[in-house]
């Protein structure tokens, strides 16, 4: 389970302030010093880590707290408000077009789940009632194309390709004036990821963004890498200008710190998580739950 390390810490460092009639600013000070540990082995940006915990700190010393009939729960209920803050506050929606198609251009490295996301958003999508197309623009890796294929197949939703023979620019164009002749009024389009981040990528990524004008551009990163993901994040958006994350693989045993430092780090919000290998895993990103889940 993700976060399970982190859950257990944070609960142990907060359960001591729980059941107090009384807390002081000591105690405050003992529990943010085990709560910054916590998240320092969750694999938090140690600049996150130190800001969050000056912002606790900073609020649960503070006379309406320490002085409140239940300071403890008070203290709690601050460490939950600013982990939520942390995670982007509000829940960030995606942007759709006046006039469609709504053009969304899927990216990532090769492995982060980048081609599984777009078949799972595609049938997100698809249940509230818009009539999304996929268009197959990884023409690099050998087996991407028809893996696209298969998820449009399971989804129910129509697949563009061209092959691997054409520029990926071309395939995204044709593939928006497709979705426009079909009536499809979203289109996904995956892109090709690499091993690594190298300027021939960014290059052709950024011909594709002038090429469609995208509304969204959402990066596929996986947490179970923790800080690199959140490198990885910081490169494309400086790159790109994304729009949104996804974190995949949030079923697995990440630590919580991709999660936890994207939005602090680049500012650029969460909008979905991956829960699983199924198809049904795709869930909208709310940073109050997750919150109250690490919180327990
Ligand atoms: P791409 O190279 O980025 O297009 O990666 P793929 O979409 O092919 O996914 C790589 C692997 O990650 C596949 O085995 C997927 O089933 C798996 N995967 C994708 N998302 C998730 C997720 O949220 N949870 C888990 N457990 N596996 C995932």
């Amino acid at each position: 389970m993700a976060f399970e390390g982190l859950s257990e810490r944070l609960q142990a460092a907060l359960q001591k302030l729980r059941g107090k009639g009384k807390v002081t600013e000591a105690d405050v000070k003992a529990a943010m010093r085990e709560v910054r540990l916590a998240l320092l082995e969750a694999d938090v940006n140690f600049k996150v880590v130190k800001e969050f915990v000056d912002r606790v700190r900073e609020r649960a010393v503070g006379q309406e707290v320490l002085k409140s009939l239940t300071p403890g729960q008070q203290v709690i209920k601050v460490v939950n408000e600013e982990l939520t803050r942390l995670m982007g506050g509000e829940q960030s929606k995606l942007t759709f077009a006046q006039r469609p198609p709504t053009v969304i251009m899927m990216v990532g490295l090769q492995g982060a789940g980048k081609t599984t996301t777009t078949g799972k958003l595609a049938r997100l999508l698809k249940k509230q009632n818009r009539k999304p197309m996929l268009v197959a623009g990884d023409v690099y890796r050998p087996a991407a194309i028809r893996q696209l294929q298969v998820l449009g197949e399971q989804v129910g939703v129509p697949v563009f390709s061209m092959g691997d023979k054409e520029s990926p620019v071309r395939i995204a164009a044709e593939g928006v004036a497709r979705a426009k002749e079909e009536g499809c009024d979203v289109v996904l389009i995956d892109t090709a990821g690499r091993l690594h981040i190298d300027e021939a990528m960014m290059e052709e990524l950024r011909k594709i963004r002038e090429e469609v004008q995208p509304h969204e551009i959402l990066l596929v990163v996986d947490a179970m890498t923790g800080q690199d993901a959140v490198n990885v994040a910081e490169n494309f958006h400086r790159e790109l200008g994304l729009t949104g994350v996804v974190l995949t693989k949030l079923d697995g045993d990440t630590r919580g710190g991709a999660a936890l430092s994207v939005k602090a780090v680049t500012d650029c919000p969460i909008k979905f998580v991956g829960m699983g290998e199924k198809l049904d895993s795709l869930e909208p990103f709310h940073p109050e739950r997750m919150a109250s889940r690490i919180l327990g």
